[in-house]
């Protein structure tokens, strides 16, 4: 399929349409961020054929391969029409997501406490694969709240600040989660871990703002250059993660009595109006409330941390999921249709002027926050008038290498001396986890935010560099 990617526009190409797509492909890139891109294009035509799919499968440039749907995918489904939902289309960690939070100081006032921040966050912190989180003790009770209520329930039990809701996607909490649907095993799972980071690629990580290149939307965003900054990306941990699997399950049974036949079993997936797409839908939904306490959870010690150890405030920017599927108007050939938007490793990026956004950043757009690499540099950026793929954007910078290769390739002792000769602090919970995640195992982030402004989707806003990362 790379070799046959029809050059449509700027960052633009087209996979055709054939055998049982419905929709061609749209792929957001470079010819050079595709260069091993072949099984994700695949992946790209697969989503393609699902029932009810309007205008394109879309691929944004930090496309890598995923479970069923490509990672860096949006696919919106008719949801009058009989378009389908897909947890495929989601993926495991629903909800998984950024929050970017803006010191009241920059880098030189924050040089000395530094070392002491980063040990308190380093104890603090509750990460890798099993269970422990922040708040505890915690009651089944309590978790039915928090799944309705998101960050709403974590801010109303004192875990931060009214103003932080306002800078939530959804206000910090989704109307339609539905806990029946979420399973005793899920449950069971979620309760230990509530305000954790889980591992590998998520982390916690002290950054400075090195470079603006929108002064107005940054002002409006609250960040500036020189400015510290703390960024968090962690998703639904354990929960989401049993919600997805015992909803392709249930999935993966039904299909057969839609009539729905897929290319691959991993996009599993009925109607949105069947029983089943309701119940994961409520569930998911349930599992986005989670992602976000959680990530609200972790604000909160770490606002405690930098208050106590430098006298320094964190106000929230923004915060954005990168997998979840939403029901959205969109126009499609001049008529408003509502539709199922699956953004799987993609940021919903929306334009000046739309109405969810609040108040003082309505005129400059919604932030995207878009981490990079621990090495490397991570960026902000911004929804665009007209935008494309349902106003969505890229995530990341994307995987090249697998865990596996990345562990084969890299020396720990050369990343551990690259990051101290760079001056980045870093406090692993284990070295070869932090490996696997090394610069080198990413594409470049610069040039996937290049492609993705280059293709109309974004635009840039400011650059972060790391001084500090908390990893699992
Ligand atoms: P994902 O949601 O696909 O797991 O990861 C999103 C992005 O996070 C990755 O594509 C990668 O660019 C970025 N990332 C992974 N680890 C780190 C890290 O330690 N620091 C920063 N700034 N970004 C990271
Ligand atoms: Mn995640
Ligand atoms: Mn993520």
């Amino acid at each position: 399929l790379v070799d046959e990617l029809v050059e449509e526009g700027p960052y633009r190409f087209r996979i055709e349409q054939r055998d049982e797509m419905r929709v061609p492909g749209v792929v957001f890139a470079s010819r050079g961020l595709l260069r091993d891109a072949e099984q994700s294009l695949q992946q790209v035509a697969n989503v393609a054929t699902l029932p009810g799919i309007v205008v394109a499968s879309y691929a944004m440039p930090d496309i890598h391969w995923g479970y069923g749907f490509p990672i860096g995918g949006v696919a919106a489904t008719d949801v009058d029409e009989g378009g389908v939902v897909s947890p495929g289309g989601v993926g495991f960690d629903i909800s998984c997501g950024v929050r970017l939070l803006a010191a009241d100081c920059d880098r030189e006032e924050l040089r000395s406490a530094l070392p002491a921040i980063m040990d308190a966050l380093d104890r603090a912190i509750p990460r890798g694969a099993g269970p422990g989180g922040l708040w505890r003790p915690f009651t089944r009770r309590q978790l039915e709240r928090l799944l309705e209520g998101g960050s709403r329930y974590a801010v109303a039990e004192g875990h931060g600040e009214e103003r932080d809701l306002t800078r939530c996607e959804d206000g910090g909490a989704v109307a339609d989660a539905d806990i029946t649907q979420v399973s005793e095993r899920a449950r069971e799972r979620g309760l230990g871990q509530v305000g954790s980071l889980g591992s590998a690629n998520h982390f916690l990580e002290i950054q400075e703002v090195a470079e603006v290149y929108d002064e107005p939307a940054a002002n409006a965003f609250g960040i500036a250059r020189g400015q510290v900054c703390v960024m968090i990306h962690c998703g639904s941990r354990g929960l989401g993660h049993q919600i997805c699997t015992d909803h392709v399950r249930a999935m993966d049974q039904a299909m057969a009595r839609y009539g729905i036949t897929v290319p691959d079993r991993q996009l599993a997936c009925t109607p949105v109006h069947s029983p089943e797409g309701q119940a994961y839908l409520g569930a998911m939904a349930a599992a986005a409330n989670y992602g976000r306490a959680n990530r609200q959870l972790l604000s909160d010690m770490t606002r405690r941390i930098f208050r106590r150890t430098a006298d320094v405030r964190l106000s929230l920017v923004y915060d954005v999921s990168h997998n979840l599927a939403k029901i959205e108007t969109h126009e499609v050939n001049g008529t408003h249709r509502r539709l199922c938007v699956h953004r799987k490793g993609a940021t919903r990026a929306f334009p000046p002027g739309h109405p969810e956004l609040p108040q003082p950043l309505r005129k400059f757009g919604q932030p995207v926050l878009i981490p990079g690499t621990m090495g490397t540099a991570s960026y902000v950026l911004t929804g665009v008038p007209g935008g494309d793929a349902f106003h969505s954007t890229c995530h990341g910078a994307g995987r090249t290498l697998s865990r596996h290769r990345a562990l084969r390739t890299i020396a720990t002792e050369d990343l551990r001396a690259r990051l101290k000769r760079d001056g980045i602090a870093v406090r692993p919970l284990s070295w070869r986890g932090l490996t696997e995640e090394a610069p080198e195992a990413y594409k470049d982030v610069s040039a996937v935010v290049a492609a993705s402004e280059g293709a109309g989707l974004c635009r840039t806003v400011a650059r972060l560099v790391p001084l500090g990362v908390v990893k699992g």
